[in-house]
């Protein structure tokens, strides 16, 4: 058998180790890939440091796969062998509760998550459920699409969340603000970014992408905001992001971590301000996200490691060294 390799989290809070193991083997309604590259996610990091426990150990972290199909499982027709493909975070859902079936699989009771409760794209081979994979659009390299496979497609998510709004801003100017600034763009709207104190680089990072205003967080904008969408983790932003969206205006937490959120004064949700949550994504919103894509044509500005690097790209990524997406290339 070939040797498969892969970055395993043994340990809560402790740096990923490289193991050698068997190459996986699909099951019924799975197939293998071999993988290509596998994008760095802010998630990653709230599994490997313990802020996430549900995952079982040993762990393969990593939702952002694009790689090449290269075994079936038995009963698997929809693909082809070396075709390229995505994995994304959301991984398996049971189909039979009710959020199923009213079209929130993203809500669905008994998920299952890859890179957290299956062993996701940190690795040379992954097996994925084959029902939710999702067909590529050609013309980009493997790892210029990783990073849309979550950054993507919970950006697009948190973005049809934000309903309507012409004038946007995104808190947290990372992998996902990046990419949801150009979609947003292509939708007309108007974007305000807000980064950390002092970030200069974010700042002009999301002017040079077409932002027309960039400040820190605790900036006010040149005028008052229709929806605020919050990237980073810090629940100090959501008071900070109501302040400035208008009466009636959304603030959407797209996290799936947040540290605490302060207490504030009623007076910055009164006037029929909302604060939302975006939680995973359901397949419909992939299968939107990539047939639109071509016609955007997003470019992801990003990093590359080798695999075995992955404590180095999740160590940026912590430090905020990382200007656009982090991305592991087998
Ligand atoms: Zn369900
Ligand atoms: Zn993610």
């Amino acid at each position: 058998m070939t040797p498969s390799r892969a970055m395993m989290l043994t340990e809560y809070g402790r740096p990923l180790v490289v193991r050698n193991r068997t190459i996986p083997v699909p099951q019924h309604g799975e197939i293998r890939l071999r993988v290509s590259a596998c994008g760095v996610c802010r998630t990653d990091l709230h599994v490997v440091d313990g802020e996430l426990t549900k995952a079982p150990l040993p762990l393969i972290p990593g939702h952002e796969i694009v790689g090449y199909v290269d075994a079936l499982g038995p009963d698997v027709n929809d693909f082809s062998l070396g075709q390229r493909v995505g994995v994304p975070w959301l991984g398996y859902t049971c189909g039979k509760c009710a959020y199923c079936g009213s079209g929130l699989e993203n809500l669905c009771d008994h998920p299952l998550f890859t890179g957290y409760t299956r062993d996701g794209g940190y690795a040379t081979h992954v097996v994925a459920d084959a029902h939710y994979v999702f067909t590529l659009p050609e013309a980009k390299a493997d790892a210029a699409l990783a990073p849309l496979l979550c950054a993507g497609l919970i950006g697009w998510r948190s973005l049809r969340m934000a309903q309507d709004a012409k004038r946007l801003g995104l808190f947290g100017f990372g992998a996902a603000a990046h990419i949801v600034t150009q979609v947003a763009l292509w939708e007309h709207r108007r974007v305000f970014a807000f980064t950390r104190t002092g970030d200069g680089e974010s700042q002009s990072f999301a002017l040079r992408l077409g932002a027309e205003w960039a400040g820190s967080s605790d900036e006010a904008p040149p005028e008052p905001l229709d929806a605020a969408i919050i990237f980073a983790p810090v629940g100090a932003l959501v008071p900070q992001a109501l302040k400035v969206v208008r009466k009636g205006g959304r603030v959407v937490c797209a996290g799936i971590h947040m540290s605490d959120i302060p207490s504030f004064p009623y007076k910055l949700l009164w006037e029929e301000r909302q604060v939302v949550s975006v939680a995973n994504l359901t397949r419909a919103d992939g299968d939107s996200f990539f047939r639109i894509l071509p016609q955007i044509g997003i470019e992801t500005q990003i990093s590359t490691y080798p695999l075995t690097e992955a404590n180095q790209a999740l160590a940026d990524l912590r430090s905020g060294r990382i200007v656009g997406a982090a991305v592991l290339t087998m």
